[in-house]
């Protein structure tokens, strides 16, 4: 694609970075940073005037669930609803809040992961659905469309003071994008299911201090995996998934921009596993920025994970 963006955040290499997670010992950010930087990362993070909760994270279902507080009032709302309606409203019980009080859900994309228990919650619940209108022909049939309202992407609104705007992924959906979220002076972003990095994608995130960034597929594993070679070439592709080296330079870009933490989402169960997720990303974060604070962490396939 024309607007693919090429990364040079450092003469570094793909395969130095590889080389670099061989060997890397304790390459955190948090072990890299100097106790005042660490203690200020911490501190401007507790100010975030946001919750943020991965309900589930991966091919078996995808929710986020934010809940601003401001001045004006506290904001909740879903990015996907991939989780059946159930699960999500047991998940957001846990956390004190409930589908009811949810005031919009924002859709990425019309895959089964994230839109899987959407229809369930627009036949019981009244909240806005914002989906791309060139997703509206390949829905189920069940999901009722009064509930949906159809934006073009990139799209930007408000939610009280909350600012929420889209932008394009590059996936193998009719319609695919990511969020940017901001009040108060706070940004965060999130990035799933891209199978390549989009220059909008750099634009929509550039300065998000925290980000939901996909980290898929460890290329190896992929490689000398199981699946059928069609289904490899399908994740691998430029409208597929993410893998771990490209998210981790994608990683690099971001923290150039200021952010400084980061949850590895949507990883494969197949093909990919928590600690090589960190290693990959910790390696290129470690050749670019080995001296800047950055919080990392994997959300959980199955399960709340806190983000924020
Ligand atoms: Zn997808
Ligand atoms: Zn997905």
């Amino acid at each position: 694609m024309t607007d693919s963006l090429i990364f040079d955040t450092t003469n570094a290499t793909a395969e130095a970075a590889e080389a670099e997670a061989g060997t890397a010992t304790a390459a955190t950010a948090e072990a890299g940073a100097g106790a005042a930087e660490a203690a200020e990362a911490a501190e401007a993070a507790t100010n975030f005037p946001f919750s943020v909760y991965t309900l589930g994270s991966g091919s078996t279902g995808n929710c986020v669930y934010f809940a601003c507080r401001l001045p004006s009032g506290k904001v909740e709302f879903l990015i996907d609803a991939g989780l059946s309606m159930r699960a999500t409203e047991k998940a957001l019980n846990a956390l004190g809040s409930s589908l009811a009080d949810i005031a919009a859900i924002f859709i990425t994309h019309e895959h089964v992961d994230h839109i899987g228990g959407l229809a369930m919650i627009a036949k019981h619940y009244a909240m806005p659905i914002y989906i791309a209108a060139d997703s509206l022909p390949f829905l189920p049939s069940d999901l009722p469309r009064a509930r949906l309202a159809p934006v073009d992407i990139p799209f930007s609104l408000s939610l009280g003071e909350v600012q929420i705007s889209s932008f394009a992924t590059s996936h193998d959906s009719f319609s695919s994008c990511g969020y940017r979220v901001e009040a108060a002076g706070y940004r965060v972003g999130l990035c799933t299911d891209t199978g390549d990095v989009l220059e909008s994608m750099a634009a929509g995130l550039y300065g998000c201090q925290a980000v939901i960034l996909e980290a898929n597929y460890d290329k190896a594993m992929l490689e000398t995996g199981r699946y059928p070679p069609f289904w490899r070439e399908r994740i691998a592709g430029k409208r597929g998934h993410l893998d771990n080296d490209t998210a981790g330079r994608f990683a690099a870009y971001l923290v150039s921009s200021g952010t400084y933490r980061i949850l590895l989402a949507h990883l494969s169960a197949e093909n990919n596993t928590p600690d090589k997720a960190l290693a990959a990303v910790r390696a290129a974060l470690a050749l670019t920025f080995p001296d800047r604070p950055v919080s990392l962490a994997v959300a959980a396939r199955y399960g709340v994970t806190k983000f924020l």
